[in-house]
């Protein structure tokens, strides 16, 4: 059979539709038609080399929901004809300690979906079972794919630390943040939302924030001192960190889920004397990812998207370049 993908042939050039031999289905795998595939900042950072880990030609794109069209002989769970997710990951070992743990994405050997094996912005992928999530049935299927990437990371940190009577900031309201600010609220805590637009402040109220600050004004982010119990930072670029640990009410965490590449500056008596922590996570195992989506459906909890046709993904790259897409970009399968 024929699939068809966009490649990256190189770093920062525009990608190219090809026919692609995706061989013989793994015995543990699904295959899964490409219906949407969310594009993301990673997306961007992987066809550009920012972490410089990209190998070329890559099939990028790590947020597809899909149905399923094979099943291995081996694969458990899935039916052909599925409503499933595929997110940042499509594999792990499924016997070492973190995966015996509930924790595959700790998983030493797990299988980043667009790095070393083909994504998304394809006619078909394919993905160990364990990793093809199947959606709930009151889920929208066009809007689901920015969940399985930036839902699972913000929803996470939230699950495993924050209660619904918790004083919650999340910093950055972008493709990550808007939806921090959306499960924060739908979970019950006060929120309060950080960015650097000021034009973003009604948006982010729209996303369910009770609060809004700016998040380059060290003289109203220290106003803030004491406050909150969990700080959720999507953004990768450098702020005052000094004053947003300053935010911290005793024992508030600072988590962090955006890839800033400059190091975070912590003074030890900052986290003493507060009993405070600096933390950080990526995306999720299947079952916290399931739980998302189910907690999502049950919510109403959906990204705000702009679509754009697959055909026309490099006009898509370079809207998400542009940085104004609001606040996630999906593509939809046409080739
Ligand atoms: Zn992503
Ligand atoms: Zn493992």
């Amino acid at each position: 059979m024929n699939y068809k993908a966009w490649v990256a042939k190189a770093a920062k050039q525009p990608m190219v539709l090809e026919t692609v031999d995706l061989g013989p289905l793994g015995a543990e795998d699904v295959e899964v038609a490409v219906e949407h595939c969310g594009l993301c900042h990673s997306d961007l950072s992987a066809l550009n080399n920012d972490w410089g880990i990209s190998q070329y030609p890559a099939i990028l794109g790590h947020e597809v929901t899909g149905r399923v069209t094979a099943v291995g002989p081996n694969a458990k769970g899935l039916k052909v004809g599925q409503r499933v997710g595929v997110g940042w990951n499509s594999g792990s070992c499924m016997h070492c300690h973190q995966c015996m743990s509930g924790s595959h994405h700790l998983c030493p050997q797990v299988q980043p979906t667009m790095f070393g094996h083909r994504g998304g912005f394809a006619t078909h992928i394919r993905s160990h079972w364990a990793w093809a999530i199947p959606l709930p049935e009151k889920l929208n299927f066009a809007e689901a794919g920015p969940l399985l990437c930036g839902g699972i990371t913000v929803f996470a940190p939230l699950a495993m630390y924050a209660k619904p009577t918790d004083r919650v900031g999340i910093i950055g309201i972008g493709g990550l943040g808007h939806m921090a600010v959306k499960f924060a609220a739908a979970y019950g805590c006060d929120v309060t939302a950080f960015t650097s637009s000021e034009n973003k402040f009604d948006e982010a109220k729209g996303f369910g924030a009770n609060h809004v600050a700016s998040s380059k004004e060290s003289a109203a982010i220290k106003k803030l001192g004491g406050s909150f119990d969990l700080l959720i930072s999507t953004v990768n670029v450098k702020l005052d960190w000094d004053a947003m640990i300053g935010t911290l009410a005793p024992n508030g965490r600072l988590h962090v889920v955006g890839a800033v590449l400059e190091p975070i500056p912590v003074a030890a008596f900052s986290l003493i004397l507060q009993q405070r922590s600096v933390s950080g996570s990526p995306t999720g195992s299947p079952v916290a990812i399931e739980t998302m989506l189910d907690f999502a459906s049950r919510h109403n909890v959906a990204p705000q998207t702009e679509h754009f046709a697959m055909s026309n993904i490099n006009g898509a790259f370079a809207r998400l370049e542009s940085g104004k897409a609001r606040y996630r970009i999906v593509l939809d399968a046409d080739f």
